[in-house]
This record gives C-alpha cells, sequence and structure tokens, in this order.
C-alpha cells in the first residue's frame, strides 16, 4: 500500500531497560533489521539514561533514537527535566510528547505539550505528538472532539513540515484490547482533516503486537506505529518493523 507520510515504526520503552539491556536488545535488533526496507524508519524511544550508550552503537546504522520528553527552555531551574540542547548532544532525532500517560500522571497538558513540540522543532528534533481519547469519551461519542481540541490546542505556532503524530485510545494501551484497524484508520483520517499538511506521518499506538501490525498498516491512511509493550523484545519489535 501506498502510505500517506513517510512509514515510522517507534518503539516506546517507557520505564524499562538499564543501559546492559539496552545493548543486549540492540545487539539482537540490528541482526534482524538489516534487510528491513530504507524506506521504514526505525527509532526507539529510549530512557534518558540509556540515550548515550544507544547513540554509541547505533552510529551510521538503520535505527534512529528518540527521547520521550524534552522541557520547553534550553537551561534553567527545573530539576528533573532535560532540554533539547541535551538531547541533540546525544544525536537524538524523534522525542515523544504529550503521552497519555504523561498526561495522566506527570501533570502534562494540551499547552506544556505544545510548548515542549515547540522547543523539539527549535533545535531540530521530531516531535511525536500524543493524541487520544478514554474509554468515557469514547462511550460518551466524544472521541473526534477530545482529539480535535487536542491537536488544536498542542499544534498552536507548531510547524507541520516536522511533525508526527500518534493516535493512542487510551483504553488500548497496554490492555491488549487494539482498536479495530477500520476505527483507527477513520480516526487518523479524522486527524489528517486537521492538518494542513496533509503529509504528516500519523501513527497508531495501543497494544500493537506482531500479530495485528500486519492488518493495521493495511489500512490507507496509518502510517507506523507507536509501540509500547512488544517493544521491549527485540524478536517481536523486528517482526513488527518487518509486517508484511
Ligand atoms: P502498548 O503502549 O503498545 O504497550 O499498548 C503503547 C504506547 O503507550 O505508546
Amino acid at each position: 500500500k501506498m502510505a500517506v507520510g513517510k512509514i515510522i515504526i517507534a518503539g516506546n520503552w517507557k520505564m524499562h531497560k538499564t543501559q546492559g539491556e539496552a545493548l543486549e536488545f540492540l545487539t539482537v535488533l540490528k541482526s534482524k533489521v538489516e534487510e528491513t526496507d530504507e524506506a521504514r524508519e526505525i527509532v526507539l524511544c529510549v530512557p534518558f539514561t540509556t540515550l548515550s550508550i544507544l547513540s554509541k552503537s547505533l552510529h551510521g546504522g538503520k535505527v534512529r533514537l528518540g527521547a520521550q520528553n524534552i522541557h520547553w527552555e534550553d537551561k534553567g531551574a527545573y530539576t528533573g527535566e532535560i532540554s533539547g540542547p541535551m538531547l541533540t548532544e546525544l544525536s537524538v532525532d524523534y522525542v515523544v510528547i504529550g503521552h497519555s500517560e504523561r498526561r495522566q500522571y506527570f501533570g502534562e497538558t494540551d499547552k506544556t505539550a505544545n510548548l515542549r513540540v515547540i522547543a523539539a522543532q527549535r533545535h531540530g528534533l521530531t516531535p511525536i505528538l500524543c493524541v487520544g481519547e478514554t474509554k468515557e469519551q469514547r462511550d460518551a461519542g466524544e472521541a473526534e472532539s477530545v482529539i480535535i481540541n487536542q491537536l488544536q490546542k498542542g499544534l498552536v505556532d507548531v510547524d507541520q513540515s516536522n511533525l508526527v503524530i500518534a493516535y493512542e485510545p487510551i483504553w488500548a494501551i497496554g490492555t491488549g484490547d487494539t482498536c479495530d484497524a477500520t476505527e483507527a484508520n477513520r480516526i487518523i483520517r479524522v486527524i489528517r482533516d486537521q492538518l494542513s499538511n496533509k503529509n504528516v506521518t500519523i501513527q497508531y499506538g495501543g497494544s500493537v503486537k506482531p500479530n495485528n501490525i500486519d492488518e493495521i498498516m493495511a489500512q490507507s491512511d496509518i502510517d507506523g506505529a507507536l509501540v509500547g509493550g512488544a517493544s521491549l523484545d527485540p524478536v517481536s519489535f523486528a517482526r513488527i518493523v518487518n509486517y508484511q
């Protein structure tokens, strides 16, 4: 199928893996993606503590690095935060922003996500902005309006030529309860309608596994995946990257 945007398959490790575990993972992954089509971008969004060691081992390879957060200031009194210059120094190319776990547990809002997206772009990083509805919002028929609102607020003053959106229905994250592929495609079309640049890569995320990636990627408007749990095992992540 023809993707609309560039195809990007990203792993989101969340708070998993020490440096040793990360290197072990990479050795196996590298051996399994040697033949992968160059048109498929492979990204690992890892904890800050493994960025450095992975950036050294990835040098010149196929796999790109992503972080899971970025502060909007370049430096300052922001205990616990990491800035753009700290990430670019480690050859990071992508950064996940506004993930539902950050929104739920760490006070991320559409406004702070927007500031982080702008900061990422200022430093030449590609933001992966996450949007998605809860089960309650979906059941109330509000999925579209919630997502449109997240996009409108999250994309203020954002350059859409360097942007990835991840549609992650919250009820599908870490639950094994994948959003039906055609329904994910329908929502992703709603998202695309909101964008001025129609070629933005829009990923699906939420219980993506080796056994459902083929159907997900066969959809007309889904340009990739943001993979949590199944990205922790190099064999299953490689199978997802090498979808049919
Ligand atoms: P999951 O996580 O694949 O484990 O559902 C996806 C995500 O939160 O990005």
